[in-house]
C-alpha cells in the first residue's frame, strides 16, 4: 500500500492538460507504478511511462498514493443528516459534496418508500439538479427504491407507504423515466410482471429487493428482462420448506443466475464476511457490486436519531439501526470505507475490489463507455487514496471536486 509522502504543494485549480504522478495506478485488471496519468480537458488522455512526459505537462506528484477510478455508488439514500427523499437542493448538495470528500465522483439519489407525491417531489428535484453543473459527486440519476414491496420483507422500509405496481401510481413516477436509471420492486407483487416489461421498454434497470419471492415468482420476471438484485441477504427471501419440498427464494436465484448482477453492502455490519464471499464467489466481480445503501446517518456519531422517509432510526454499533434494534435500517459507511473490507476480510484483490465499485456499477446502468475505469477517452474521474482509503484529493472532470 502507498506509503504516502506529507507535504506536496497542490494548484487551487488544475489546469486543462496535466498529469498525476508518483503513484500507483488502478487499472481495471491491474495496478501499475512508474506511469503517469494524463489527463486533457476533462478526460483521461493517456497512461504512459512517467520519465517520457513532455516537459511542457504539468505534473501533480501524489506522493505514492493510489490513483484509483472515481466510486460510483448506485444506491444511496444520505449522509450527514440529510437524504434524497429531502427534494430540497441543500439536502442534495451535502450528499454529493460528502460523497466527493470521500472519493465517490457519481452516484444515484436512492429514494426510500414514501408517499408517491413526495417521491415526484425528489424525482422534480434531481431533475432540476441534473440540469445545471453542480460541485461534489455527480448525480447520474434516481434509483427508485420502492414503493413496491412485499410488506413481508419490508426491513427498514415505511410500512405506511407500501403499495402494489398495479394500483396506476407508477406512471405518475416514469414521467420522470429520463433520469430514472434503476426501480427496485418485489417481483411477485401484482402488476409487477407488467411493470418489468414497462421499464425494459423505457430503458430503466428493473430490480428485485424487499421481497418475498420464490424462484417461480422470480423466473417470469427475470425472463421479461429483470436484470438487478439489491442488496442480497437484506430484505430477500431464500429457501422454504413446503411440506418435503424446498423451494428457492430470491437468494438462491441471485447466487445462480447468469442474467442478472447483485449488490452487497459491504460495510461489514451487514453481512459477515462468508456471505459477502459467496456473494464473491457466485457472481464475480464483473456482476456484483459493492454499494453503500449509506443513509442520513452516514457521518454521524453513534447514538445520533436521524429520519429517513417518515421513520426514525439510530446510528449504532456503526450501522443504522431501527429503534427497536429488529433489523439493520441501511449502512453508515459510504463506498470508499467498503474497499477495505472487501481486502482485508473478504479476501478479494484489491484490483477486483475497486472493480466492484466502480466499473461494474458503471456497466450496471450503462455508463461504462464514459465512466468507471481509468481508460484514454472516459472521464477524468479520479480518486487518490491514503493507505486506509480516505480520500486524499477527488478529481471530477478533470477539476478537484473538494480542497
Ligand atoms: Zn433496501
Amino acid at each position: 500500500m502507498p506509503n504516502p509522502a506529507p507535504d506536496i504543494k497542490l494548484p487551487p485549480q488544475l489546469p486543462t492538460h496535466f498529469a498525476l504522478v508518483s503513484g500507483l495506478i488502478a487499472l481495471p485488471s491491474e495496478i501499475v507504478t512508474g506511469q503517469a496519468l494524463l489527463v486533457a480537458d476533462g478526460r483521461i488522455a493517456a497512461i504512459s511511462a512517467a520519465d517520457g512526459l513532455p516537459s511542457d505537462v504539468p505534473q501533480i506528484d501524489v506522493g505514492g498514493r493510489l490513483i484509483a477510478p472515481g466510486l460510483i455508488d448506485i444506491h444511496i439514500h444520505g449522509a450527514l443528516g440529510r437524504t434524497f427523499n429531502e427534494p430540497t437542493a441543500a439536502a442534495f448538495a451535502t450528499i454529493t459534496r460528502e460523497n466527493a470528500r470521500c472519493g465517490v465522483t457519481s452516484l444515484l439519489a436512492t429514494t426510500a418508500t414514501d408517499a408517491i407525491d413526495n417521491l415526484v417531489a425528489v424525482l422534480e428535484c434531481a431533475e432540476q439538479w441534473m440540469k445545471t453543473p453542480q460541485p461534489g459527486a455527480q448525480l447520474l440519476g434516481v434509483h427508485v427504491e420502492g414503493p413496491y414491496f412485499s410488506m413481508a420483507q419490508r426491513g427498514a422500509q415505511d410500512p405506511a407507504h407500501i403499495r402494489n405496481p398495479d394500483d396506476g401510481s407508477v406512471e405518475q413516477l416514469l414521467e420522470y423515466r429520463d433520469i430514472i436509471r434503476i426501480l427496485t420492486f418485489a417481483p411477485e407483487l401484482p402488476g409487477a410482471l407488467a411493470l418489468t416489461q414497462r421499464l425494459v421498454e423505457l430503458g430503466i434497470v428493473a430490480a428485485a429487493g424487499h421481497s418475498s419471492a420464490r424462484e417461480e415468482d422470480a423466473v417470469p420476471a427475470i425472463n421479461a428482462g429483470l436484470r438487478h438484485m439489491i442488496h442480497m441477504w437484506s430484505a430477500q427471501s431464500t429457501t422454504i420448506r413446503e411440506g418435503p419440498w424446498r423451494k428457492p427464494g430470491l437468494l438462491e436465484v441471485s447466487l445462480t443466475d447468469e442474467r442478472l448482477t447483485g449488490e452487497i453492502i459491504a460495510d461489514g455490519k451487514h453481512l459477515p464476511p462468508t456471505l459477502m464471499k459467496l456473494a464473491y464467489k457466485c457472481l464475480g466481480p464483473d456482476r456484483l457490486c459493492a454499494i453503500s445503501d449509506a443513509t442520513s446517518g452516514a457521518g454521524l456519531p453513534a447514538g445520533t436519531r436521524f429520519r429517513m422517509g417518515g421513520m426514525e432510526y439510530e446510528v449504532s454499533d456503526g450501522v443504522g439501526m431501527m429503534l427497536d434494534r429488529s433489523a439493520f435500517a441501511g449502512s453508515t459507511t459510504l463506498l470508499n470505507a467498503m474497499i477495505p473490507i472487501l481486502v482485508d476480510q473478504v479476501h478479494i484483490p484489491l484490483v477486483e475490489a475497486l472493480r466492484m465499485a466502480s466499473l461494474t456499477p458503471a456497466r450496471v446502468i450503462g455508463v461504462d463507455a464514459r465512466k468507471g475505469s481509468l481508460e484514454t477517452g472516459k472521464d477524468a474521474d479520479i480518486a487518490i487514496f491514503d493507505a486506509d482509503f480516505s480520500a486524499w484529493r477527488t478529481i471530477i472532470g478533470g477539476q478537484w471536486a473538494t480542497l
